[in-house]
């Protein structure tokens, strides 16, 4: 059977957010994303004819070019072992021959907090500390834990509160989350550049390949607080959802469900509900903006079903897409949040690996909203329109 999930999930990599007021004089918002997707697997006709068990969790040790990897097969297509790693990396293996794979035991345990954080050790060496809070591991410049590890974990808790508060209770962790904030960006241009994704804007980002936020320290160049940033949050969401049952690592993401809610914790009255409790502080205003003013000139008209059926408008017109997807997320969220809540977690249900087609993305959609995009559409922008674009305390209007 053809694999129709693409084991390369894409990954968002946010430009640096620069949200001021100069935002509103143009025609798209200061706040820019670029979403990458790394290359998908090559299909082979030579795949090897031998079976592996990934229905049932065991540990197995691979060898691949001198290196052996240890983790539990999660899927095996065309000659390409899917391995989830006991730190929870997931790591694609080629592998043509038996002799590569051992059973090593018939069950499957994650790597103790402790020995992840001595490979972390040894991985970044001493310019690094190596944090641990309850759901963290933060890699980081020597001595910040208050300023680069604490934040990482009051997000985590935020976010389990808001959930919370809507009766939704979110699964644990199953593996420490792993952020590194690297000491300066040199370096961290280094580690994009190491694995082929240079670019001069990226500022951070969440691979759901290796489970892991990869950001460096700006308060040296910029005079901020480490994690007043969106940009961190947006990222730091991504990891959330993705380790706490809000979306499924390995089950194929619709970009409109990850970047939305991604897009909507950047306002704090949803990353911090606990403090700022009204429904305009839950506004990501440059979202709105753009939404506002897509509406107004028309290009946002008849693409709820465009979003939802593939991720085509991410690639298209990045802006709309994400401004949409916050503008949907949103309105549903504030609406009827029961039933988007219901629907994330039927989302985050389907099976690994399963096929994800558009016209499965359609049909979910519509048995939890109804079919009739056009009056969904109607009401959502009807919504969104009598919100206010409010920056220091000034109202902007498209
Ligand atoms: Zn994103």
């Amino acid at each position: 059977m053809l694999r129709q999930f693409n084991a390369f999930t894409p990954f968002c990599l946010l430009l640096l957010i620069t949200f001021c007021q100069t935002a509103f004089s143009q025609t798209t918002p200061a706040q820019t994303t670029s979403a990458q997707t790394t290359p998908a697997q090559t299909a082979s006709s030579h795949a090897p004819k031998f079976e592996i068990d990934t229905q049932t969790e065991h540990t197995v040790k691979v060898r691949v070019k001198n290196r052996t990897y240890v983790g539990t097969p999660i899927d095996w297509y065309d000659g390409n072992l899917d391995l989830l790693r006991r730190d929870g990396r997931w790591s694609v293996l080629p592998i043509d021959s038996p002799d590569q794979y051992k059973v090593l035991s018939p069950s499957f345990s994650v790597m103790s907090r402790e020995k992840m954080a001595e490979k972390l050790k040894k991985e970044f060496g001493k310019r690094y500390s190596v944090s641990s809070t309850a759901s963290f591991l933060v890699v980081h410049p020597l001595g910040g834990y208050h300023k680069f590890a604490k934040p990482f974990e009051d997000l985590n808790k935020s976010f389990e509160t808001y959930f919370h508060k809507r009766g939704h209770h979110l699964e644990k962790a199953r593996f420490p989350m792993v952020a590194v904030v690297l000491n300066t960006r040199a370096e961290y241009d280094r580690m994009l550049k190491a694995k082929d994704s240079s670019s001069e804007g990226w500022v951070g980002y969440y691979s759901p390949r290796s489970n892991r936020i990869i950001t460096y320290d700006r308060t040296i160049e910029e005079s901020e607080s480490f994690f007043k940033t969106s940009t961190l949050i947006h990222e730091a969401t991504h990891q959330t959802a993705y380790n706490r049952g809000i979306h499924n690592r390995f089950g194929g993401s619709s970009s409109w469900i990850v970047e939305g809610v991604a897009c909507m914790f950047q306002a704090e009255g949803v990353y911090n509900s606990g403090v700022h409790k009204r429904r305009k502080d839950r506004i990501n205003h440059s979202r709105l903006w753009g939404i506002q003013v897509a509406i107004k000139d028309g290009s946002a008209k008849h693409k709820l079903r465009d979003i939802v059926r593939s991720d085509q408008l991410f690639r298209s017109d990045v802006d709309l897409a994400y401004a949409y997807a916050w503008g949907l997320t949103f309105y549903l969220a504030e609406t009827q949040s029961r039933t988007y809540l219901n629907f994330l977690a039927e989302d985050a249900q389907r099976p690994n690996f399963s096929a994800y087609g558009e016209q499965v993305r359609l049909e979910r959609f519509a048995e939890a909203f109804g079919s009739d995009f056009d009056n969904l559409e109607s009401r959502m922008f009807k919504f969104l329109k009598q919100l206010n674009v409010k920056v220091d305390g000034r109202v902007y209007k498209p």
